[in-house]
């Protein structure tokens, strides 16, 4: 993709060059070609329902062609010298940045998000390339006299080889640039399958990376309308050696069983059921701007959003009005218009979803304080709601929302409270409010996440370790550890 926006073009104009200049075939071995069926699939606008671009329909077939690429590719990659790996995924930093404006434009346009927040996931997205490309420098190994003193201990990294790498629609470019950058930086080659929903993005990087030198066979694009009968046959081949998956709990369980019978190494980020936690003594306006974000980024459809309230008794009334107050003046409308804080939700499965948790709450004795209905029109849009007095026994406390939907519930008791926080399979992340420092590192030890939020609503970040525990996931993301995940360990034991 280059660059295309001219700020002297009208909107329409720009949307057409955006998605003209966006690759739509597959990626295979450093060339773009149609699938071998010749069959394509329509990527649509969840603002308008209408289709934005139709995307070549990866077969299983032109799975294990992009396997085979990834196969024949690895050997060589492995040999890479860090500091090359290290500079195009550095380049490709620098040229997503130069590209902001028009991939974000790209995402919102095939996901729906404001363009602002796109431009956020952007920079996002690749500032893991950039993280990478500084610990492609990093992998070291270990050397250590046995402890008799005949002997040495000498401990290689190596990459873990070709690996396959699922990615989900909401987040459509830093959920692929998460496992890739990692990828890269290892040596690892890769068969990446992005959601159907929102392919484009994934094959603008995918142009990027070229551009930028990434060897013919690394990173290889597959989009495709059948994921199970693309993916299936390529982790049961058993050339593959890794598979790192973002997406539901129940596609995750799938997975983890077929890649059981390969002994293959798995990362798996799943889905969550945020609790957001507000004591008597935080500060309120620090926490309601928290549960803006907590709550709103992408539009609710988030792994991370908050999706059940628990604010103290005292606090409870002042926190759900400023909140209402709040959410009830975000200005919705198509994401690419500037100013515009809330676009549609993916599809209309996802918000008639929303509207059926809503129902179900207020049939159980919720209140609605703002919001609780779809938006009429073309799209797919909900508004933004505040449930209060929301009972335990409400479907949305246990099932993830995934739209702008924020129940409230009042607590008294801090261990009936983490009682009830913790009662639930998942585990990604929390958030707490509250001055007190004990407080805060008693509730944080207690809280079973694999991240807290603690006085702050936002926990994303390229440098700290992404992940959950429970059924929200194995290994992480991100960070010191995220290179882990693609590195296998080899000890030679040295006769002396
Ligand atoms: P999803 O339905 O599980 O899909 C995720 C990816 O898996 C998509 O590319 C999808 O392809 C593919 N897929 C579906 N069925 C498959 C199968 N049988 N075999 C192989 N691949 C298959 O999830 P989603 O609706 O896209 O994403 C939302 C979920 O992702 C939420 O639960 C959210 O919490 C979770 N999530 C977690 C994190 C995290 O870091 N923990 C981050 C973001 C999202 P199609 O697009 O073709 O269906």
């Amino acid at each position: 993709m280059s660059p295309v926006i001219s700020r002297a073009m009208s909107s329409s104009d720009r949307e057409r060059a955006v998605l003209n200049a966006t690759p739509t075939e597959l990626f295979i071995n450093g060339q773009w070609r149609p699938g071998s069926s010749g069959k394509v699939f329509d990527v649509e606008d969840p603002s308008t329902g209408k289709v934005l671009r139709a995307v070549a329909d990866a077969t299983a077939e032109d799975g294990m062609t992009a396997l085979d690429a990834a196969v024949a590719a690895q050997a060589k990659w492995a040999q890479y010298p860090p500091r090359e790996r290290s500079d195009i995924l550095r380049r490709a930093y620098e040229l997503m940045m130069q590209r902001q404006d028009d991939l974000a434009l790209l995402m919102t346009l095939e996901m729906g998000k404001p363009v602002a927040e796109s431009r956020s996931e952007i920079a996002y997205a690749a500032e893991f390339f950039r993280w990478f490309a500084e610990e492609a420098v990093r992998i070291d190994g270990g050397f250590a006299i046995a402890p008799h003193g005949s002997g040495r201990v000498l401990v290689m990294r190596q990459p873990v080889g070709p690996s396959l790498l699922i990615t989900p629609w909401n987040f459509p470019a830093a959920m692929g640039t998460r496992k890739i950058g990692p990828a890269v930086a290892a040596g690892c080659t890769m068969v990446l399958k992005p959601a159907s929903l929102t392919p484009l993005s994934m094959l603008a990087i995918a142009d990027i990376l070229r551009e930028c030198g990434l060897p013919d066979g690394v990173l290889n694009v597959v989009p495709s309308s059948s994921a199970g009968r693309l993916m299936e046959p390529l982790i049961r081949d058993g050339r593959a050696r890794k598979l790192s998956f973002t997406g539901s709990t129940e596609v995750g369980r799938l997975l983890l069983e077929q890649c059981a019978e390969q002994i293959m190494r798995t990362s798996m980020e799943l889905g969550g059921n945020a609790p957001f936690l507000v004591f008597a003594d935080a500060d309120l306006d620090a926490a309601v701007q928290g549960a803006m974000i907590a709550k709103m980024r992408n539009i609710g459809e988030a792994c991370t959003a908050a999706n059940r309230f628990y604010v103290h008794a005292d606090v409870v009334e002042e926190f759900s009005r400023q909140l209402a107050d709040q959410m009830g003046s975000l200005r919705i409308g198509r994401g690419s218009e500037e100013g515009v804080q809330v676009g549609p939700l993916i599809e209309a499965q996802a918000r008639d979803k929303v509207q059926r948790l809503v129902e179900d709450a207020v049939a159980r004795g919720a209140q609605v304080l703002v919001g609780g209905e779809p938006v009429d029109g073309p799209g797919y849009f909900y508004r933004p709601t505040v449930l209060v007095d929301v009972p335990p026994d409400a479907e949305l406390t246990s099932t993830e929302i995934f739209g702008p939907v924020a129940p409230i519930t009042a607590f008294t008791d801090e261990q009936q409270v983490l009682t009830a926080v913790n009662d639930t399979p998942f585990g990604l992340v929390s958030y707490v409010y509250t001055r007190d420092l004990n407080r805060a590192l008693r509730v944080c030890e207690r809280l079973e996440a694999g991240m807290v939020g603690l006085n702050q609503g936002l926990v994303s970040n390229p440098a700290a370790p992404f992940g959950g525990i429970k059924h929200s996931g194995l290994g992480r993301e991100g960070g010191g550890l995220g290179i882990e995940e693609f590195l296998e360990t080899k000890y030679v034991a040295l006769a002396t």
